[in-house]
């Protein structure tokens, strides 16, 4: 099945050019190659744990937590014009030597970067998060750089980076390929120390070899199509922003008052309140309708397994992909709405295993089961809340 849907689905996660992590030296020395060439690498399932020796000789270990930060990082590389594999080991050795792969909330400057997803507190400066980016220097937002996401395309920059053309990012050091990796990454990160960086670089490659493999080929060449595949799931809401309401089964329906069955689960939450993807995919549809209201279906591969996830009720305005992008687990797609057979403003979602059109599990029981990032920041059901009316 798996095959079938390599041909069948759009875009690439990852190009590079035909490097291996022996190769990689020739392909960083060689720019002409930099870019992206025909063949693909996806991101594989994610390790609890990885080993590597750095430059210095020091082992570092990584755990499923960092080296899922990892995976962010080389996904939204993939999606990034120009950045390739020698992007990718630039990236992943910043990351390494600002946080080690952690996403460091900062209370001392700023106290509410406690209430976003983290993986410790450091107080450096203003510094926040994977690539110790700080908000006086313009580089964006608390909310924003508490996102992995944002700082991935933040530190890789070019004109489709949140920044451009200031503060540079990778893409917008001239003659970036040309540098030291780890001159390229201090470049970026405006720093003093090289050799810091430098030091990482044995272990940035141990990770992307670890993380992602070649995509099977098809036998057509240039733009493989491949569903990322991925092993983290996310809640699909920020925590503490939900409640859950009406869940997957037999319901009397809220609007029609009979007997019938609800296919989605029911979060509850303020209008607009942001809509994250549960996982690496492909948007397959972006749309909006009369019962479901503002939809979006992203198809996934999850621990091997394809997954559809849909997402229903959103105002027109507040869909924020169209067909064919890649987005990474936790991305904000949409916002909560309530439109389409809808009560009050909630998100509706479905979880279908085998991909789009197949019949529905329960999502909430398959976030739980899937130990989905931020699924404890929601309270208890309430019975009175708003119900939300599905889509089918
Ligand atoms: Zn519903």
């Amino acid at each position: 099945m798996l095959k079938k849907l390599l041909v069948s689905l759009a875009v690439a996660a990852v190009c590079f050019g035909p490097a291996t992590a022996l190769l990689s030296v020739t392909v960083l020395a060689n720019p002409a190659i930099a870019a992206c060439a025909p063949g693909s690498l996806i991101v594989g399932p994610i390790p609890d744990s990885l080993t590597a020796t750095t430059k210095n000789g020091e082992t570092v270990t990584l755990n499923r937590q960092q080296l899922t930060h990892a995976a962010t990082i080389i996904t939204v590389g993939g999606q990034t014009d120009g950045i390739g594999r020698p992007g990718m080991v630039i990236a992943l050795m910043a990351a390494l030597t600002e946080s080690h792969l952690r996403m460091l909330a900062n209370t001392g400057t700023y106290p509410e970067s406690a209430n976003y997803p983290n993986d410790g507190d450091a107080s450096d400066h203003d510094s926040l998060g994977l690539f110790q980016m700080r908000p006086q220097a313009g580089w964006g937002t608390v909310p924003e750089l508490m996102d992995p996401n944002y700082q991935a395309r933040a530190f890789y920059g070019g004109p489709t980076g949140p920044n451009y053309p200031s503060p540079r990012g990778l893409l917008d050091i001239p003659g970036w390929q040309q540098l030291d990796p780890g001159e390229a990454a201090q470049a970026v990160e405006v720093s003093a120390y090289p050799d810091r960086y430098q030091n990482y670089q044995p272990v940035a490659e141990a990770i992307l070899t670890a993380l992602t493999k070649p995509a099977p080929s098809t036998g057509g060449g240039g733009g493989e199509v491949v569903v990322p595949e991925t092993t983290r799931v996310v809640f699909p809401l920020p925590e503490g922003t939900w409640v859950r309401t009406s869940p997957f089964g037999w319901r009397t329906d809220p609007i029609t008052f009979e007997q019938a069955f609800h296919s989605g689960s029911d979060f509850a939450a303020a209008d607009g309140t942001p809509i994250y993807a549960v996982a690496d995919g492909i948007v397959t549809h972006a749309g909006y309708t009369g019962s479901w209201g503002g939809l979006i279906i992203v198809e996934h591969t999850v621990g091997g397994e394809r997954i559809a996830s849909y997402y229903a009720h959103m105002w027109e305005y507040g869909i924020h992909v169209t067909e064919g992008m890649t987005v990474t687990a936790g991305q904000h797609i949409g916002d909560v709405g309530s439109s389409g057979k809808s009560t009050g403003p909630h998100l509706h979602l479905e979880i279908r295993p085998g991909g789009t059109g197949q019949p529905a599990i329960d999502a909430d029981q398959w976030l739980t089961d899937k130990g989905a990032e931020g699924i404890t920041g929601g309270t208890t059901s309430r019975a009175s809340c708003t119900l939300g009316g599905g889509g089918s």
